[in-house]
C-alpha cells in the first residue's frame, strides 16, 4: 500500500483509480427516499448545451459538489443532478456554424461535457441527467404552457420583435448588432409587430415581493441572490393620488417623489396602461398611441431625449388647480411598469428631458398658472429651482403609500425552429384551439436544418397542417416555439423524478412522493447571472402552488436557500476568446490533475466575490496537496517499518510530549469546529484554508516532539495519524480523489458516496 510508487502526488493515476471505484460501486445515485434520514436536493445550475465546460462551470460545481460532498459526508442524503438547457439561440447557432442538425449538436455537446464534468470528479447523479430538447423532457414545456393558459396566466398579444428585411427573419436582441444592423447580413434592423405569446408574471409580483423578506430571514440565501430578485422585481416605494380632468374623468398617479408633488409639471402615462384609450381621445392622438404600441420607432430611440412622447391634449388638475398635461410614453414601463406617474422635472432627469422636449418650463413660479386650462400658460414661467416654498408642497389630499414594480409580464414565444413547439393549433372553425394534455408531446421534426433565415418550422408541410383536436377538421400547427427560457422555469424538477417513472404522465409525476421528498431544494448554487431565471421560477412555483400540483410548496418557493456566485475573469477582465484571455479547464486538469483544478477554484476567492484568475492559487493548491500526500506516504511508510515501535519499549523514552499531544487534539478539535461552519455556509475558500492551517500544525507538531524526544514514540505516531486523519476527512469534500485514496492508506473503509466528516460514522453495509 504504500510502497516507493506511492511516494509521489501523482493525481491522474489517483484520479483515474477513485473514479473507476465510484462508478464501480454506483457511488451518487440518488439514495431512496428515508423520511426519518436528513435528506436535501442541492440544485446544480442547468448549463447550456455550449459545446465546452468552462472555468465558470469549474467554479460553481466545485461549490456546489463539495457542499452536496459535505452534507454526503454528514450522512444526510443527498440528490445532487441536473439538466442541461439545450434549446435556443446558441445551439442553434452551433448547429450552423458545424454543418449538422441541431439535435446532433446538442447531443454531441452534451456527451462531451459530460466527459469533462466526470473527469473533474463531480459527484452529479448522471443516471438523472438530461437534455431540455428530449421529447420525454420538452412536453412539460408544452404541458406548462397549457396549464398556466388554462389559468390565464399565458396570453396572446401584439409585440415588436427585429426584424431584417433582406434576411426575411426575425432576430433576437443579441443578434442585433450595436448600430441596429443585423449580425448577418448588416442591413438596418426594424421593429415590426407580431402577435405573441406572453407569461404573465404581474399577478406574483407581490407575493415574490413579500417572500423575500423570508428568504433573507431564513440566512440560507446570500446576499447577491437576495439582492438579484430585489433588482429584477424593480420595486419603487411611493404615493399615489387620484386626480381629475376638467371633463371630470379619473387617473390614479404614482411618484416615488412624494415630498415634491407640488414640483409635478405632468402625467406620464405608459402605453400599456389598462386607461390610456381614456385619453386618447382625439383620433390623430389615438393613431400615434397605435403607432407608439405597435413600436413604430426607431429601436435606437429609447432615451429620455428620443423616446416618443405623445401629447394627448389633454390635462389633470393638481389639486391648487393648476393643469397637468397628460402624455403618453413607452418610457415609463422600463422606469416605473406600466403606470401612470407625476413628471417632475426638479427630482428626476427623464422628467426635466421630458418637460423641455414638450417645451414644459420647470418648476412653475407660485401663483401664476392656477386655473388655466391649457399647458401653454406655462411655457413662459421661469424656472425657480425651490419649488418647495410652494404653499401646495406635501399639502395633496388622499396621498396614499403605493408601491410600483418595473418587472413585468414577457414575451415566451420565438420565431425559431430549434425550442419546444407550441402546443396550440389554429382551427378555421373553432379558432386557436390548445392541444390535449394526453397528446403530447407535440413532437419537433428532428431533421430540420436551421440556415439562419426564416422559421423553417413554418416550411415543413408535415409539421405545419395538422387535424383540429375539436372538429377534427383542417388545421395549422403554431409555428413559434418556445423561448428556452420558458424551458427554465420547470428544469429544476426533472431531477427529482426517479429514472424509471421519467416516462409516466407528468399528472403521475406531480403525484410521486419523491417531489414532496426533495423539494424546495435546499440549496441553489448558481452564477450571479441567474437571478431572471430563478425570479421566473419563483413566480411559476407560486402559480402551480396555486393551480394544485405543487400545492405542497405552501410558502410557493422553490429553493430554500440559494447561492450565487461571481464569475471567474482575468486580469480584472471577463474571460474572452477575443481578449485571448480564456483559461482553459481541461488543460489545467491535464497538467495538475481534477483535486487541484477545485481545491484552487474553491481558494482562490469567496463565492461571492469575482475569482480574478491567477495561477498562483494553482500553485499554492498543488504544492499542497503534494504535500500532504507525500507526507502522509512517508508516514505510513515508517509505520511499516517500524511496526511493533520497538523503540519505546526497548528504551522506553520519557514522555516530555504529553502537552504536544494535547495541544494537536485540540488545534484538529478547533480546525474541525471551523471548517464546519464553513462547509454549512458554503464559505469553502475558508475552510480551504482551515485545513491548510492544520496541516502546518500537524507538521509542525512532528518537528516539536523530535526536537525533545529523537523519535516518535508509540502515543505520539498514533496521535499525529489520527491528526492525518482527521484532515483527510475535511479534505472529502473539497478534493474527494486524494482524500478517499488517503483515507484507504490510512487503512479505512471505502463505501458510500463520500469519506465520513470528523465525528462521524457512517454506516458500513454488511
Ligand atoms: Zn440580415
Ligand atoms: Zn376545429
Amino acid at each position: 500500500m504504500s510502497d516507493a510508487s506511492n511516494s509521489r502526488y501523482e493525481p491522474h493515476a489517483v484520479e483515474a483509480r477513485r473514479q473507476a471505484a465510484w462508478r464501480e460501486r454506483d457511488a451518487f445515485r440518488t439514495p431512496p427516499l428515508a423520511e426519518e434520514q436528513p435528506h436535501l436536493y442541492v440544485k446544480p445550475s442547468a448549463p447550456f448545451t455550449s459545446g465546452n465546460v468552462h472555468i465558470g462551470h469549474v467554479r460553481s460545481y466545485s461549490i456546489g459538489d463539495a457542499y452536496a460532498r459535505f452534507r454526503r459526508a454528514r450522512g444526510d442524503a443527498v440528490l445532487f443532478a441536473f439538466g442541461f438547457d439545450a434549446f435556443g439561440l446558441p445551439a442553434e447557432l452551433g448547429a450552423i456554424a458545424g454543418g449538422e442538425s441541431p439535435s446532433d449538436w446538442v447531443n454531441r455537446c452534451a456527451t462531451h461535457m459530460t466527459g469533462q464534468l466526470q473527469r473533474l470528479g463531480f459527484s452529479f447523479d448522471w443516471e438523472r441527467a438530461f437534455l431540455s430538447s428530449d421529447a420525454v423532457m420538452y412536453r412539460w414545456s408544452q404541458w406548462l404552457f397549457l396549464t398556466l393558459l388554462e389559468a390565464g396566466l399565458i396570453y396572446r398579444g401584439t409585440g415588436t420583435v427585429d426584424w431584417c428585411d433582406t434576411c426575411e427573419t426575425t432576430l433576437a436582441s443579441i443578434q442585433v448588432e450595436p448600430g441596429g444592423t443585423c449580425w448577418r447580413c448588416h442591413n438596418p434592423v426594424r421593429l415590426v409587430e407580431l402577435p405573441q405569446w406572453y407569461l404573465k408574471i404581474s399577478a406574483h409580483l407581490e407575493e415574490n415581493d413579500r417572500r423575500l423578506e423570508e428568504l433573507a430571514a431564513s440566512g440560507i440565501w446570500d446576499e447577491v441572490a437576495l439582492a438579484s430578485q430585489q433588482i429584477v422585481l424593480g420595486r419603487l416605494d411611493g404615493i399615489e393620488v387620484e386626480l381629475s380632468s376638467p371633463e371630470g374623468s379619473f387617473l390614479s398617479v404614482f411618484t416615488p417623489y412624494p415630498d415634491a408633488l407640488s414640483e409635478a409639471r405632468f402625467v406620464l402615462i405608459s402605453a400599456r396602461h389598462p386607461e390610456v384609450e381614456m385619453w386618447a381621445t382625439d383620433p390623430a392622438v389615438m393613431e400615434q398611441l397605435e403607432q407608439v404600441r405597435s413600436g413604430g420607432w426607431e429601436r435606437s430611440s429609447r432615451e429620455a431625449e428620443t423616446v416618443p412622447v405623445i401629447d394627448t391634449g389633454r390635462v389633470l388638475l393638481a389639486p391648487d388647480g393648476s393643469p397637468l398635461p397628460v402624455l403618453v410614453s413607452p418610457v415609463v414601463d422600463s422606469r416605473f411598469g406600466p403606470t401612470a406617474v407625476l413628471g417632475i422635472p426638479t427630482q428626476d432627469r427623464t422628467d426635466e428631458v421630458i418637460a423641455s422636449r414638450i417645451g414644459i418650463e420647470a418648476p412653475e413660479i407660485d401663483g401664476e398658472g392656477p386655473g388655466e386650462g391649457d399647458s401653454s400658460g406655462m411655457d413662459d414661467s421661469e424656472p425657480a429651482g425651490d419649488g418647495a416654498g410652494s404653499p401646495a408642497a406635501a399639502a395633496w389630499p388622499g396621498t396614499r403609500p403605493a408601491v410600483r414594480y418595473r418587472a413585468y409580464d414577457f414575451t415566451i414565444s420565438r420565431q425559431r425552429s430549434w425550442g419546444t413547439p407550441i402546443p396550440i393549433v389554429y382551427c378555421e372553425d373553432c379558432g386557436t384551439v390548445p392541444v390535449p394534455r394526453e397528446q403530447l408531446p407535440v413532437p419537433l421534426p428532428l431533421d430540420i436544418r436551421p440556415t439562419g433565415t426564416g422559421n423553417p418550422l413554418a416550411e415543413l408541410d408535415e409539421f405545419v397542417n395538422t387535424t383540429c383536436p375539436s372538429c377534427g377538421g383542417p388545421a395549422r400547427r403554431e409555428t413559434d416555439t418556445l423561448d428556452c427560457h420558458f424551458d427554465a422555469l420547470w428544469l429544476w424538477v426533472p431531477a427529482c423524478v426517479p429514472p424509471e417513472a421519467r416516462e409516466d404522465s407528468l399528472e403521475e409525476i406531480f403525484a410521486l412522493p419523491d417531489l414532496r421528498h426533495w423539494l424546495p431544494s435546499e440549496r441553489l448554487v448558481a452564477g450571479s447571472d441567474s437571478g431572471n431565471f430563478v425570479f421566473d421560477q419563483r413566480i411559476v412555483t407560486k402559480a402551480l402552488r396555486d393551480i394544485g400540483p405543487l400545492a405542497f410548496l405552501s410558502d410557493g418557493e422553490p429553493f430554500a436557500g440559494c447561492l450565487f456566485h461571481e464569475m471567474v475573469i482575468r486580469d480584472g477582465r471577463k474571460m474572452s476568446k477575443h481578449l485571448g484571455n480564456v483559461v482553459d479547464p481541461d488543460e489545467l486538469v491535464e497538467r495538475y490533475g481534477a483535486d487541484t483544478v477545485r481545491l484552487a477554484v474553491l481558494y482562490a476567492a469567496r463565492p461571492q466575490r469575482s475569482l480574478n484568475w491567477s495561477d498562483s492559487a494553482v500553485l499554492r493548491c498543488h504544492r499542497f496537496l503534494g504535500q500532504v500526500w507525500e507526507y502522509s506516504q512517508r508516514t505510513l511508510a515508517t509505520e511499516i517499518l517500524e511496526p511493533a515501535a520497538a523503540a519505546d519499549e526497548e528504551a522506553p523514552v520519557r514522555d516530555t510530549s504529553e502537552h504536544l499531544r494535547l495541544k494537536l487534539s485540540q488545534w484538529c478539535e478547533n480546525a474541525v469546529k471551523r471548517t464546519t461552519e464553513d462547509m454549512e455556509s458554503l464559505e469553502m475558500h475558508s475552510a480551504v484554508r482551515n485545513v491548510m492551517r492544520l496541516f502546518d500544525r500537524i507538521k509542525d507538531f512532528e518537528k516539536r516532539v523530535l526536537a525533545r524526544e529523537q523519535q516518535l514514540t508509540r502515543a505520539n505516531r498514533d496521535a499525529l495519524i489520527e491528526a492525518l486523519i482527521v484532515l483527510v476527512q475535511m479534505l472529502g469534500p473539497l478534493a474527494p480523489h486524494m482524500a478517499e485514496e488517503l483515507w484507504i492508506a490510512l487503512g479505512r473503509e471505502e463505501h458510500g458516496a463520500q469519506t465520513p466528516w470528523p465525528g462521524v460514522s457512517l454506516e458500513v453495509p454488511a
